[in-house]
């Protein structure tokens, strides 16, 4: 079978992906064997387009934002799966400094930051009060997928089985790999890439990172509730999300018990509701050097592209990249030269 193109791995970087090449016309194949703790089946969503300690958006936060908005709203509007709720986030000030640096900012950025003010529901601690963030949300991981998937009939042939690198070939200006064949091929494979020969220039470091699905009874908020933790609405009814950890050195996704008493005592930091746990889960976040997604050509390889680094904010910033690099693959626009897949540490590039 020929198609336009191939696209390996099926978490929120390649079922974007195809979703944004098959609206185009262009025929795809999706080949990924989904595993439950891969990083897109974990995460929470949180859609956080600000770096906290400033208090005004990361890097591209607000381009981010806006595409993240607008395509999750539509998918869940065609797929009718509710997996996205726009929400502010509710940051509850750790003291006293936090709150007068807020006051400040808030007065230049009301489009950002609302005023100070208490907490809105009595099971959550903020003494030193908090504030709202807007532009934010929560596009939950499973269900995005399982939004994403609904789409994907009469549209994306998805065949779920694990990718042997070896016989993927290009040859006579096509890939292949068994009876397929496809013009572009797309690495979407997360961490997993590390298994990937085209791909060994390419550094990713594993941030391990647990959560918690949890009942809370008579908590019904209008906000997500942030510390360096944060509660976020489950798509199911009265269930909650807290998270997360960030750990280095770890190559496994198992959850450990150990993690698992820290997010209860993070949670109960801030929170003074009873509570019924329902889950425990983590996955491996795929993080680049520098912090920053790798999204462009393969050096050294033809018609092959890659989608990957997406670290903490894979579901904030794939609606925009995919976009990016779908225009680039189609010759419609042109890619983001700082998120080169070919890119190395400085001391590296000295040395080589
Ligand atoms: C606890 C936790 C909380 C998070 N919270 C947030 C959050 O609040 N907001 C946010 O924006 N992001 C969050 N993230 C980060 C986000 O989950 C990641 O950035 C994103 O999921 C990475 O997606 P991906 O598609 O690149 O990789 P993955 O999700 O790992 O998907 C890769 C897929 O490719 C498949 N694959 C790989 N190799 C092969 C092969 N050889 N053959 C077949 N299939 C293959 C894998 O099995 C997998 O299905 C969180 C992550 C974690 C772990």
């Amino acid at each position: 079978m020929k198609y336009y193109a191939g696209i390996i791995g099926s978490g929120v970087a390649g079922s974007t992906m195809a979703l944004r090449l098959a609206a185009l016309g262009y025929s795809v194949v999706l080949l990924s064997k989904a595993r439950e703790s891969d990083s897109s089946r974990v995460a929470a969503g949180l859609l956080n387009p600000f770096a906290p300690k400033h208090l005004l958006p990361g890097w591209r936060g607000m381009e981010f934002a806006d595409e993240a908005h607008r395509f999750y709203r539509e998918l869940q509007t065609a797929s009718g799966v509710r997996f996205y709720d726009p929400m502010p986030i509710f940051r509850v000030f750790p003291n006293a400094h936090y709150r007068g640096d807020w006051q400040k900012r808030c007065l230049e950025h009301p489009e950002y930051l609302s005023p100070v003010m208490d907490a809105p529901d009595p099971a959550i601690k903020a003494p030193f009060g908090g504030g709202l963030l807007y532009h934010s949300g929560v596009a939950d991981g499973k269900a995005f997928l399982q939004a994403a998937g609904t789409q994907f009939e009469g549209r994306v042939t998805y065949i779920q089985e694990d990718i042997r690198y070896d016989e993927l070939r290009f040859e006579a200006g096509h890939w292949h790999y068994g009876d397929l064949s496809f013009e572009q091929v797309l690495f979407c494979e997360g961490m997993a890439a590390r298994e990937n020969p085209h791909l060994q220039h390419m550094e990713l470091i594993p941030l391990k990172g647990d959560l918690l699905r949890l009942r809370l009874p008579d908590f019904a908020p209008q906000y997500i509730y942030q510390t360096q933790h944060f509660i976020a609405p489950d798509p199911e009814p009265g269930v909650f999300k807290v998270g997360s950890t960030y750990q280095l050195g770890f190559l496994s996704p198992a959850p450990q018990e150990g993690d698992l008493n820290f997010l209860l005592g993070a949670l109960q930091s801030f929170y003074k509701g009873p509570y019924e746990l329902l889950e425990h889960r983590a996955g491996l976040r795929p993080t680049s050097f520098d912090r920053r997604p790798y999204a462009g050509a393969v050096p050294g390889l033809q018609q092959a592209w890659v989608l990957n680094g997406l670290g903490s904010k894979g579901y904030l910033m794939t609606p925009l990249l995919s976009r990016v690099l779908c225009d680039a693959i189609t010759k419609q626009g042109e890619l983001w030269p700082e998120l080169d897949p070919g890119r190395r540490r400085k001391r590296e590039r000295n040395a080589g």
